[in-house]
């Protein structure tokens, strides 16, 4: 799942947000359970 862009810590435990779910993010993204950073997931979902 990767780490966090802004404190480098593990995403794992943050809340995932799939494509569209809010209406207008093309890109899922996770919010840091440490830092409350938005780190998007460009390619989620995507075979490659
Ligand atoms: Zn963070």
């Amino acid at each position: 799942m990767g780490e966090c862009i802004n404190c480098q810590q593990s995403l794992s435990g943050g809340d995932l947000t799939v494509p569209w779910e809010d209406g207008d993010n093309k890109y899922a993204y996770i919010i840091c359970p440490h830092c409350r950073c938005k780190n998007t997931l460009y390619g989620f979902g995507e075979d490659d």
